[in-house]
Parts: C-alpha cells; structure tokens; sequence
C-alpha cells in the first residue's frame, strides 16, 4: 500500500534518512523505531510532502507521491498526524474535527462525527467543550479523530505516546489496533515507545542514524534481546 523506496533527506550537510526502503502493508501497522535523532521524524514529515527527499520516493499504490503537494495529500487517502498535538485551543472540540474534513469534497457528514464519538467517547462528552481545556490524552484522541475525519486509508502518526500515562497509551493503541481491523486502515506508526508500539504493530522498521537497521515481524523484533538492547532500550 505504502510503498517508500531508497528515501533519503537532508537538512544541509546533516543527512536525517538515508536511504531507506520499506514497504507497509495494506490493513497493518507498521511501527518506526529507534533512538532520539534516529530520522524517525524525518521520514515521516518527507512521506507526507513536508520535507522534499534528496532523492527516492514513495508510492501510495500506484501514484508516485514525490510531485503531490503537501496540502494535497489528506484528499488522496494520507493523513498525517504529527507530534505535539495541535489542535486549535479556541475552538470546540467538534470545530476541531470538522476542520479534519475540509480537505473532502463531501465535507463532513454527520454520520463521520458520530464515528468518531463512538471510537472516542470523551470527545463526545466535550463535543461543546474549548479545545484548550482538554488533557494531554484528550488531545491525542482529538488530533486522531481529525485526522479520521478526512476518511484516510493511510495513517502516519508521530510518538502519539510521548508524555501519556500508561493507561491512556494502552487506551490509544488499543483503538489503533480496532481501527486497523475493523476499516483496513494502513498505519506507520513512530515511536519510542518501542515496547507499546511492538505489541500492536504488525511490523517494525528500526533505524539508526538515518538507516534502516532491519524491518521484520513485530514479534520477531520483540523477541530479539540483543537488537532490543542495541537499538530499542528495552
Ligand atoms: P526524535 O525522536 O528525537 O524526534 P527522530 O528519530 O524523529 O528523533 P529526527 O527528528 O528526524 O529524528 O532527526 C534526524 C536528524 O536530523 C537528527 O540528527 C536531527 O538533529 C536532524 N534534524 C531534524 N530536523 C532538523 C532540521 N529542521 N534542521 C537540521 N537538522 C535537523
């Protein structure tokens, strides 16, 4: 489904994604891991048009995502979810979702928001509620149900763990892991949170200063002690 082929992107001399090649499959998650500077973020803000690559590509099915637009992708079926949470703290919780389906031609129908409300009841309850007053886990879900509000085939999520409690980690992945089997979605899902993420994820891609390390069965990367030492600290 994902197709990324010998990517590599540079900011000036420092070389972030050397050359990686993966391919993430249709209706799986696929997890990135690795250390702090590893190109993790790189990769994904170049999959999804933020950064041009140096050279490489990736396909999304057939289509050669290198000349599409940034702004252009989330109407192609890729929603990219990046780190930090932002959402618009002046508007509503439900404005915040709406704005997830400006991109589509059908804007959003109200059979996507009660698909959202019933993945993530919380927003529910806060539909009405000022984005600024959510918690770090609120966010998280609130950046997500945007993102599914564009009705994406591929979701590309950056560290959705980092500062979440356990339980609301576990809540997340959880819901990652129904959306994958339930819709088929197509997830690329970085983090470091090697742990949480290898136990959801389908297959896991390890980089180290910019290379692809190795790319397996989630399970068969859980298992290796000596790469999880080397590479995952756990
Ligand atoms: P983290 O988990 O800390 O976010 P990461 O695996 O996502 O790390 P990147 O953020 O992609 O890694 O960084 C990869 C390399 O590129 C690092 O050496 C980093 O310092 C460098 N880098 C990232 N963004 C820029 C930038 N805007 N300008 C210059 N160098 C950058």
């Amino acid at each position: 489904m994902l197709d990324i082929r010998d990517l590599t992107t540079t900011y000036g001399p420092v070389t972030a994604v050397d050359g990686v090649s993966f391919t993430a499959p249709q209706g799986k998650i696929t997890a990135v891991l690795g250390a702090n500077g590893a190109g993790k973020t790189s990769l994904l803000r170049t999959i999804s048009g933020l950064i041009r690559p140096a050279s490489g590509t990736t396909y999304l099915g057939e289509l050669d995502l290198g000349s599409v637009a940034a702004e252009k992708m989330s109407s192609l079926g890729l929603s990219h979810v990046p780190e930090g949470r932002g959402v618009i703290t002046e508007l509503t919780v439900e404005e915040n979702l709406r704005l997830g389906a400006l991109g589509r031609a059908d804007k959003s129908r109200p059979a996507d928001l009660d698909r959202i409300y019933s993945l993530f009841p919380v927003l529910r309850e806060r539909r009405h509620a000022t984005a600024h007053v959510l918690s770090g886990g609120e966010r998280q879900m609130l950046v997500i149900g945007r993102a599914l509000m564009a009705t994406p085939t591929v979701l590309l999520l950056d560290e959705p763990s980092l500062g979440l409690a356990p339980r609301i980690v576990a809540q997340i992945f959880d819901l990652l892991k129904t959306l994958v089997e339930s819709d088929g979605l197509t997830i690329v899902l970085v983090e470091q949170n090697a742990r949480s993420a290898l136990s959801i994820a389908d297959y896991g891609v390890v980089l180290n200063l910019g290379k692809l390390v190795v790319h397996e069965e989630a399970a068969v990367l859980a298992a290796d002690e000596k790469l999880r030492h080397a590479y995952l600290g756990f």
